[in-house]
C-alpha cells in the first residue's frame, strides 16, 4: 500500500487532510472528551477518526503506525477515566459496517466490534436468540465489553464468544479464539496496547422472544433497584476483590456519599462515583485513589480499578 503524503513531524491538521481523503473515514478536529465519555470528563482531542468499514481501517492503522501517530480506540466511552488535559493523539471509533450485527451462517451471530450492547442484544431479541439479554443494560460497544469481559448478574460475555477478529501490532488481521482470548474476571489477553477488536462471532441458541424480553425487563428491574439512574458515571469503579464486593466495603467505611468537588460516591451504591455536573476527570481520580488508600489501611484489601484510567 502506499503511504501518505506526510513526513514527519507533520501538523493535526496537515494528518487530517490526508485522512479524510480514505474513502469511508469521517474526521473530526478539536473533540471535547467531555461529549464522549459517560462520566463527562475530559479534555480535548486533536482528531477524531470514525472508520466505517474494513479497508479504511487497514489503510488508516498501517499508516499511523508507520508515522507513528499516537492512537487509541473509544467505544462508548463508559469506562475510561481521560484526563482533563485530554489525550495528544488520534480517537478512532469503529462505525458503518464495524458496528453491525447479522445472524451468519452455522447460527452464529456476526457483529462488529462498534455495536452498542443493547443494540445487539436488541437484535438477538428480534431474532429469537436467548443469551444476549444481559448485555442490554451494559451502555458499551462489544469491543469495549470484550476487551474486559463485562458482564453482569452472574454473566460474562466471552463466555458467548466463539472467535474474535483483531488487528494487532506487528501482527496484523488474525482470527483468536476463546481460549486464546484468556476471558477471566474482568479481564482478556486483549488488555494490552496495540489490539483492536474488529469482529466477534457469537454462539446464540433460538428461544421465546417472549422468555427473552421478560429476562431483559427482569435484569432491569434488579439493576434499577440497586444502582443509580440516569446520573454521569462509569458503572463500578472497582472490580470486587475475592470473596467480597467492592460496593459493601467501601459502604462499610462510611463513604457513601463522599463527595470532592462536583464527584460523589452515590448514595445508592458505593462502587459508584457519579459528576454531579461539571466535575473534573482529577476530582473523580482523587476520590478513587483517596478509597482505595483507606480500604487498604483500614481492611488490608487492594482494591483494583474496573475503569481504565486514561494517561
Ligand atoms: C451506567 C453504567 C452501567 C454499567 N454496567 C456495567 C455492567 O453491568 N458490567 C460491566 O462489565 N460493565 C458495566 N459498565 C461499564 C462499561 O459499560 C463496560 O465496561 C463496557 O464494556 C465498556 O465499553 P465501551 O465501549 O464504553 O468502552 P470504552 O470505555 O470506550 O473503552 C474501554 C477500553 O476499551 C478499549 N476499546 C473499546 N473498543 C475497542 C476496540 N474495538 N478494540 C480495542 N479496544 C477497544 C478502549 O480503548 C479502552 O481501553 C457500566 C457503565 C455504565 C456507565
Amino acid at each position: 500500500m502506499e503511504g501518505w503524503g506526510f513526513a514527519l513531524p507533520t501538523t493535526w491538521e496537515e494528518l487530517s487532510e490526508e485522512i479524510e481523503k480514505v474513502e469511508g473515514i469521517v474526521v473530526r478536529r478539536n473533540v471535547s472528551l467531555r461529549d464522549l465519555t459517560s462520566w463527562r470528563v475530559g479534555g480535548q482531542v486533536p482528531l477524531m477518526v470514525d472508520v466505517c468499514n474494513l479497508s479504511a481501517f487497514l489503510e488508516l492503522i498501517q499508516n499511523l503506525e508507520k508515522g507513528k501517530v499516537c492512537w487509541r480506540v473509544l467505544g462508548a466511552g463508559s469506562n475510561i477515566l481521560p484526563r482533563d488535559e485530554g489525550y495528544e493523539g488520534i480517537l478512532i471509533r469503529l462505525k458503518g459496517e464495524l458496528s453491525q450485527a447479522s445472524l451468519g451462517g452455522g447460527g452464529f451471530v456476526e457483529a462488529g466490534a462498534g455495536i452498542s450492547l443493547p443494540k445487539l442484544a436488541s437484535l438477538a431479541l428480534s431474532l429469537g436468540l436467548g443469551g444476549m439479554e444481559f448485555l442490554s443494560g451494559i451502555p458499551g460497544t462489544l469491543g469495549g465489553a470484550l476487551k474486559i469481559n463485562a458482564g453482569c448478574f452472574g454473566q460474562e460475555i466471552g463466555n458467548l464468544v466463539e472467535q474474535v477478529l483483531i488487528w494487532e501490532r506487528n501482527q496484523g488481521l488474525h482470527w483468536v479464539n476463546r481460549v486464546q482470548a484468556g476471558f477471566g474476571y474482568r479481564s482478556s489477553s486483549f488488555k494490552k496496547e496495540g489490539v483492536v477488536l474488529i469482529k466477534a462471532l457469537f454462539k446464540a441458541f433460538p428461544d421465546s422472544k417472549e422468555v427473552i424480553k421478560k429476562r431483559m425487563e427482569e435484569l432491569q428491574a434488579r439493576r434499577a433497584e440497586h444502582q443509580p439512574q440516569g446520573v454521569f458515571c462509569a458503572g463500578s469503579v472497582f472490580k470486587n476483590p475475592v470473596g467480597d464486593y467492592a460496593g459493601r466495603l467501601i459502604e462499610s467505611l462510611g463513604f457513601k456519599g463522599l463527595r470532592v468537588g462536583q464527584a460523589q460516591v452515590s448514595n445508592k451504591h458505593a462502587n459508584f462515583i457519579i459528576n454531579l455536573g461539571g466535575a473534573k476527570a482529577d476530582e473523580i481520580r482523587f476520590i478513587i485513589k483517596w478509597i482505595q488508600g483507606e480500604v487498604f489501611r483500614q481492611k488490608g484489601i487492594f482494591l483494583e480499578n474496573e475503569v481504565e484510567f486514561w494517561s
